[in-house]
């Protein structure tokens, strides 16, 4: 029989429950029992749901109320000393390192996160040294195991990998000089062995091991670790599932096929090609191989008879006892349901499958390959052929004018008039700056009253007029704030944008959007990414009114604001049927126009965000030069088309430039901001490494936690820029945009900002 299987569920709940949850805890309006509670009623749903639509291996333990990767650290007392003591309840220290807590006297940052692999969902870094002290504090795998048995649900228990669990950790700073994370593997085995060992008592007939570093290059070097460790964790563990995901194993194939596991589960919607491979190598051994056929990445109907083909392969080499068809990843990355969706077209619809819907995909590819004689697997076979061939159908409608428009981009549309040392010259002209000048990155918070006003548009009870008064009054109070406080380079502060992707989506041809397609960023935070479904192209301005009337309010200069074609395209949903690169330029010609009009509008700087550029580079090395070859063109295209005096700004959400930075480099913006405060200020090795030519704003304080930084420690991290970064070059900025926080803590934390700034002025 080929079983089916899903490697992992989307949290949130069908409507939002464990997000509204864990809100109120943190508000204080739910109880810690209540949130238990709020999310054992999501769990028992979705693994209900999976066991009704048919899917064999249920995941337990994939749950989690802000990251699974913090409640791996948290279980195995990977906890920073600086969270500790505090008297928080393990709840709390949990919370507090994954958001940072300033309250009843204790003030903590958050960990750093980082993006999970090339998605949009960050993770938490554990920070590991001498010091760390593995034990487990909770076994979750096992309480979840039990919590689903109690329900009369046997599950495949999900555990984080210790091999992928050391090398995605970080060296805590008391950490002594060349420690590396993985050295801790020997103290980290029995550890393991414990968790294991306790959840083959309880009965659990297999668990998944997810390994995702064994898709990237740096895998080779752990061919030892993976080697020692599983020869350890076999003889006492459940069967052990190792799953890869998110792209193709290449030559980690060799040793893996070798690792005394029962199972190994590769990625072939990224990676289809591997399959050969993977079976030759796995062939003469015992392994089951799982397919990962159904994208967790993406939204499209599989096509069933691409994944059949596929599956068979699999079946002929190795016997249906020795093929599982899954999802390709966990589908954490997709929304809950398409039942959600009232707005969608049956055309649409008919497009799109999300977790729910994979998970009847995975069970019906699966009955299928076993041979099924159900009447039911044979009708939603042939419903498949049916959808996939009207969908293909209306893929062929093309927009020939845009089509022709990225046929005809010349190599002269990429470049500035003039190079950066010009421009800046007539760009302070015009601008005035001071030194060391103070922006924003673009949102302001986006109070309830925004959010309620955006949904009474919705739902008809506000007009668009009095919609548009609103706005502008958002924007009016957001630009005398601005002011009152001394911020040199002003914003408008976004309140008109639900989000800075679905925002521009919804006023380009080509996208459609979900009603309920959420999908976890970070900890509560989720975002509902548009579909990209045909050509794209932009009818008419999109920004210019919103600019030119915050403009028009002040003498200070308003610094426009648009998120990049990279980022568009990353932060949505795209068509499988034509390339990125060619969705990317539709994108950035649409950009382009918007950046000429908004400097005709009289606006004299404009930022174009590129905060997802880094996370689009493909996992392998040997793939990044396609990929950067059409993306920093995409961003060239798009901001290159103005005079000299317009000043481009662009923002990149991460602290990890070694290997990017000379591609940042190479995209001329006349100013950069990017995130740094979290990251130790390690970002100054790079500069002393590279260089840097162009303005630059490295964020002083971290904005994804409501704690407000002192003056004092803005100074010091401006003081220590000011060791490696020219003074002229540098501006003073917060990491990211302000729109998830609450005016109290943003006008605190500018505040300090703009003295600091102030201090610098008078200092150097
Ligand atoms: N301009 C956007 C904002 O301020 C940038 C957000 C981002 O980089 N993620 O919200
Ligand atoms: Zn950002």
């Amino acid at each position: 029989m080929v079983l089916s299987s899903v490697l992992g569920f989307p949290r949130i709940g069908a409507n939002r429950e464990v997000k509204k949850a864990v809100e109120a805890y943190w508000a204080n309006k739910l109880s810690a029992d209540e949130l238990t509670k709020a999310a054992a009623d999501v769990k028992k749903a979705s693994w209900t749901s999976l066991k009704e639509r048919g899917v064999d291996l249920i995941p337990s333990g994939d749950f989690t109320l802000y990251d699974h990767v913090l409640d791996h650290s948290a279980a195995f007392n990977v906890i920073p000393k600086r969270y500790l003591g505090k008297g928080l309840s393990p709840l709390d220290v949990y919370f507090a390192m994954g958001r940072g807590r300033q309250a009843d006297g204790v003030d903590v940052p958050a960990c750093e996160m980082k993006k999970w692999f090339d998605s949009n969902y960050h993770f938490v870094v554990p920070e590991f040294s001498e010091e760390t002290e593995f034990k487990l504090n909770f076994n979750k795998a096992l309480e979840e195991y039990r919590e689903a048995k109690d329900l009369g649900i046997n599950t495949r228990p999900v555990v984080l990998g210790p091999v992928t669990f050391l090398a995605l950790g970080k060296a805590a700073k008391e950490a002594r000089p060349g420690f590396q994370p993985i050295s801790l593997l020997p103290q980290l085995i029995p550890i393991y062995k414990q968790l294991l060992a306790a959840l083959k008592e309880a009965g659990a007939e297999s668990v998944q091991i997810d390994e995702p570093i064994l898709v990237l290059d740096s895998a080779s070097l752990y061919e030892k670790q993976f080697a020692q460790a599983y020869a350890e964790l076999a003889p006492v563990s459940p069967k052990l599932v190792l799953t890869t995901y998110y792209g193709r194993l290449d030559s980690n194939v060799t040793f893996v096929a070798k690792l005394p596991v029962a199972a190994l589960h590769i990625d072939l919607d990224r990676a289809p090609a591997q399959l050969d491979e993977v079976i030759a190598a796995v062939k003469s051994t015992n392994l089951v191989l799982s397919l990962g056929v159904v994208s967790g990445r993406n939204i499209w109907k599989t096509d069933f008879q691409a994944a059949l083909k596929l599956g068979q392969k699999a079946v002929d080499a190795l016997g249906k006892d020795r093929v599982i068809i899954a999802s390709s990843s966990s589908l954490l990355h997709t929304p809950v349901s398409l039942a959600a969706e009232t707005k969608l077209t049956p055309e649409q619809k008919d497009w799109f499958a999300f977790a729910l819907e994979k998970a009847s995909e995975i069970s019906v590819i699966a009955s299928a390959l076993s041979g099924s004689q159900d009447p039911k697997v044979a009708e939603a076979v042939e419903a498949n052929r049916v959808s996939i061939a009207k969908r293909r159908e209306f893929e062929r409608n093309s927009d020939a004018t845009v089509r022709n428009r990225v046929a005809a981009i010349t190599p002269d549309m990429l470049e500035r008039k003039s190079p950066f040392s010009v421009r800046k010259e007539i760009q302070q002209k015009q601008l005035q700056l001071p030194k060391f000048p103070t922006t924003t990155i673009g949102s302001f918070p986006q109070t309830k009253e925004i959010r309620q006003a955006r949904a009474k548009l919705n739902k008809g009870e506000l007009s668009q007029e009095e919609y548009e008064k609103f706005i502008e009054k958002e924007i009016e109070n957001v630009v005398r704030f601005q002011e009152r406080i001394g911020l040199d380079l002003l914003v408008h502060g976004e309140p008109e944008r639900n989000d800075m992707v679905q925002y521009f989506g919804e006023q380009l041809e080509g996208f459609v959007f979900t009603q309920n397609g959420w999908v976890q960023s970070y900890g509560s935070r989720y975002v509902r990414p548009p579909i990209i479904v045909s050509d794209v192209s932009r009818p008419k301005p999109m920004t210019v009114r919103w600019s030119s009337y915050a403009q028009s309010l002040t003498s200070k200069p308003m610094k426009g604001m648009l998120t990049g074609p990279v980022t568009i395209l990353n932060w949505s949903f795209p068509r499988a049927d034509v390339s990125r690169e060619l969705q990317c330029k539709q994108l950035a010609l649409a950009l382009r126009d918007e950046v000429i009009d908004l400097e005709k509008a009289g606006i004299k700087a404009v930022q174009v965000d590129e905060p997802a550029l880094r996370e689009g580079l493909p996992l392998r090395k040997a793939d990044w030069d396609a990929y950067l070859g059409w993306a920093l063109p995409s961003f060239k295209i798009a901001t290159a088309g103005v005079t000299d005096a317009l000043q481009t700004h662009s923002h990149f959400c991460y602290s990890d430039f070694d290997d990017i930075f000379p591609s940042i480099q190479a995209l001329d913006a006349d100013v950069i901001s990017i995130e740094a405060s979290k990251s130790d200020l390690k970002l100054l090795n790079t500069f002393k490494h590279y260089g840097y030519s162009n303005q630059i704003g490295p964020g002083v304080y971290d904005i994804h936690s409501p704690r407000v930084p002192s003056e004092e420690e803005i100074k010091e991290r401006i003081a220590a820029m000011l060791t490696t970064l020219p003074g002229e070059l540098l501006f003073v900025n917060p990491d990211c945009g302000l729109k998830t926080r609450g005016w109290a803590e943003t006008e605190a934390s500018l505040v300090n900002l703009v003295n600091a700034a102030r201090w610098a002025r008078q200092t150097y």
